[in-house]
């Protein structure tokens, strides 16, 4: 489809890059969506708002450097903006918009009351002192401010920002406000407000997902053979969770390498060598395999937990797993999706599996502003109740229209975001 029409002037048309992807996924979409919201469907293909802000800061040596930073917000028809903040030298406005639309689609799948947003700013981190950083951040919060608070907008980690980054940001919103304000943020220390069960929150709405796709294939989780890519919060979190319900974790690679044991690894002992050694290779009864051959490995599950365009059409054809878990955000390139849809393998798209951690994140913000926290098994209770409800959501509409995972999670999600926003209306 011809999207011209649709590119706003502040995208420079030849590297429309992420934002891009995004259209094309929607084209896609519209086809299937209820007919009654289609005047309302260009609502999608338009960011509701875009801060560009500048962030000088001093550094150590006393030189002040300018930074460029973002903030959009995608869509609020359901609720306020939700979504992470990226430090990173190649973040661009049109990443950011397009990582903003894909958080409308995630919070929208597993119902959570949020609109879309995203911020970021063109930084290498690495670069900066921990001053530095400090000082970046806080600057950063005061420039996004007119945008943020607990009602309107709330940030929270992504690629290179963390916990502590979080706790920058919520002192500078609040001693701007006067008041302190823990709500603004979620992915805070759990000592300012932050949730417990956060931690492995995105692992564990993996592994819940999985569960719900195995009971339909008639796969039993108990035995099951499971390989892991990516070890670090999704993926460690994700085969701990499979290997405490007696499943067999046969395979694990990292950025280090890749080992298999066809009878199981120790997921915990792994997890200690990894950190002591700095390497899985070497870690107790495991085979070092090589990165190519991991993809092959005999396994009934995939876990894709680490980068994006992982899963390739080099890989795919390879792959022996029945099902295919995007833990990570985009692993599986559009060319191997077919691949695997051709092979008959299920692929549990990633605004589904990977939607545990912005559940927990909205758990965070309720908590907050009721200053009224739960305990772990309650969090961890609610969570399975809303992946599995999700699941369930997803592949029903994925039956009723006989549409891959993919499309019917695009498909409930946009028309939940279109029906609000035609009850809503417009003004004037
Ligand atoms: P992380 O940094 O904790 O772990 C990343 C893992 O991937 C590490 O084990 C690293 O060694 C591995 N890795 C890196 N490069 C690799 C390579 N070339 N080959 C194989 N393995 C490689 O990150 P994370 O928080 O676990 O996030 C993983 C993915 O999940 C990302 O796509 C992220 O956007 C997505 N995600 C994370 C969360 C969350 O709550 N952490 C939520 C939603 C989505």
């Amino acid at each position: 489809m011809d999207n011209t029409a649709k590119i706003p002037s502040y995208l420079s048309r030849d590297r429309l890059g992420p934002w891009e992807t995004y259209l094309v996924q929607i084209d896609r979409v519209e086809p299937h969506l209820d007919r009654d919201l289609l005047p309302w469907v260009e609502t999608l293909t338009r960011p509701k708002r875009a801060l560009i802000v500048d962030v000088p800061i001093r550094l150590d040596n006393g030189e002040i450097a300018h930074f460029e930073g973002y903030r959009v917000q995608h869509n609020l028809s359901r609720g306020p903006g939700k979504g992470g903040i990226r430090f990173h030298p190649e973040v661009t406005l049109s990443e950011v918009m397009a990582l903003s639309a894909w958080m409308t689609i995630k919070n929208a799948v597993v119902n959570v009351p949020y609109g879309g947003a995203k911020g970021g700013i063109r930084v290498d981190p690495k670069k900066l002192s921990r001053e530095e950083l400090e000082r970046l951040t806080r600057r950063y919060a005061s420039e996004i401010n007119i945008l943020i608070g607990p009602e309107k907008d709330i940030p929270a980690p992504d690629i290179n920002t963390n916990e502590q980054v979080m706790a920058w940001f919520m002192d500078t919103y609040s001693v701007n406000q006067g008041k302190t304000t823990t709500g603004v943020v979620t992915g805070k220390p759990v000592a300012l407000g932050g949730s417990l069960g956060r931690h492995d929150a995105t692992g564990r709405g993996v592994f819940v997902a999985t569960v719900e796709a195995a009971r339909r294939l008639g796969i039993s989780i108990d035995g099951a053979r499971v390989a892991v890519q990516g070890f670090g919060n999704v993926g460690e979190a994700a085969a701990r969770l499979f290997a405490d319900a007696g499943a067999r974790v046969v395979a694990i690679q990292d950025e280090t390498g890749s080992i298999r044991n066809g009878h199981g690894l120790d997921v915990r002992q792994v997890r200690q060598h990894r950190q002591e050694a700095g390497t899985l290779a070497g870690a107790p009864a495991a085979e070092v395999i090589g990165n190519d051959d991991f993809w092959a490995v005999d396994a009934d599950i995939l876990v894709a937990a680490a980068l994006e365009n992982q899963i390739t059409e080099k890989n795919a054809p390879r792959i022996k797993a029945r099902i295919v878990v995007e833990g990570a955000n985009g692993p599986t390139t559009p060319a191997a999706d077919l691949i695997l849809q051709e092979r008959g393998v299920l692929v549990i798209p990633d605004v589904l599996a990977n939607a545990g951690g912005v559940t927990v994140s909205y758990f965070e913000w309720v908590q907050d502003i009721s200053a009224y926290f739960w305990s772990e098994e309650e969090i961890n209770a609610r969570l399975d109740k809303i992946m599995g409800d999700a699941f369930a959501a997803v592949w029903n509409a994925a039956q009723a229209k006989g549409l891959l995972l993919r499309t019917a999670a695009f498909v409930l999600a946009c028309e939940r975001v279109l029906m609000a926003r035609k009850l809503r209306g417009l003004y004037p």
